[in-house]
């Protein structure tokens, strides 16, 4: 193969590396404001909950302290009726008795609604302290997994830019600017496969006559459609087929 055509491949695979290396690390504050998002959230929700919770429990102890008085005051009424002296106070002091009973009564049935509810809460409460638990230990897994992966993006991507530039160095300066002028144009792919008589740049067919071309090797042979760089990929060749990470940036658009 024809040393240019070699080195242009090298190249290509080298840049689709980079790409995804830039693209990780311009990705990755984003993924971790999107982490940090949902469990903002999840903490939230068992917020919520405890404030229920606390609401809920206020009001129980208000009511109590109603019913307390409310027994207090039967309790005097009550004590008032031995001292009564004609049959109307007497009728009158019942008729008073009876009605706070009754709404001692109902202030009992309020409070025991509250009760449910506060049972009710107390086990969502748990089921999400426990739920936020479990998302807080993924959440810094994740967190430390992106963390990792951007520092390795970030060593690939050094790496990568050295062996770039020497890769580059080796080429005819026209060729390398042309190369550039095909990626900049072509969604950052400028060196494609020759695949099933297809281009897999563009998907458009290849004519025989040019892949013949392309596979004597003597020129730069460019797709007719696309105007990307092909190669032919022969038995035996030890290049690296980058074309399924082609795929990564979308060569749509011929
Ligand atoms: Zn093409």
């Amino acid at each position: 193969m024809k040393k240019e055509l070699e080195i242009l491949i090298k190249l290509q695979a080298v840049d689709l590396e980079l790409y995804r290396a830039e693209r990780f690390h311009r990705e990755y504050p984003e993924k971790v404001k999107k982490l940090d998002k949902r469990i903002e959230d999840e903490k939230g929700r068992v917020k919520q909950a405890q404030e229920r919770l606390e609401s809920l429990q206020k009001d129980k102890r208000q009511k109590e302290k109603d019913l307390e008085a409310d027994m207090d005051r039967v309790k005097k009424s009550e004590e008032k009726l031995t001292a009564v002296k004609t049959n109307k106070e007497y009728q009158a002091a019942l008729k008073e008795i009876e009605a706070l009973k009754k709404m001692s009564s109902e202030k009992e049935d309020a409070i025991l609604l509250v009760m449910e509810e506060i049972d009710t809460i107390q086990a969502e409460l748990k089921h999400r302290e426990k739920e936020l638990q479990i998302k807080l230990k993924e959440y810094e897994e994740a967190k430390n997994r992106l963390e990792e992966e951007d520092k390795k993006y970030g060593a690939v991507g050094e790496e990568k830019h050295v062996l770039r530039e020497e890769l580059a160095r080796e080429l005819e300066l026209s060729l390398h600017r042309q190369y550039q002028k095909i990626k900049e144009k072509r969604n950052g792919l400028a060196v494609v496969m020759v695949k099933d008589g297809t281009c897999s740049g563009c998907s458009m067919h290849i004519p025989p006559q040019v892949i013949n071309e392309v596979l004597t090797n003597e020129h730069i042979i460019t797709c007719p459609s696309c105007n990307r760089i092909l190669y032919v990929k022969k038995a035996g060749n030890t290049i690296d087929n980058h074309q399924s990470k082609a795929d990564t940036i979308g060569t749509q658009g011929v």
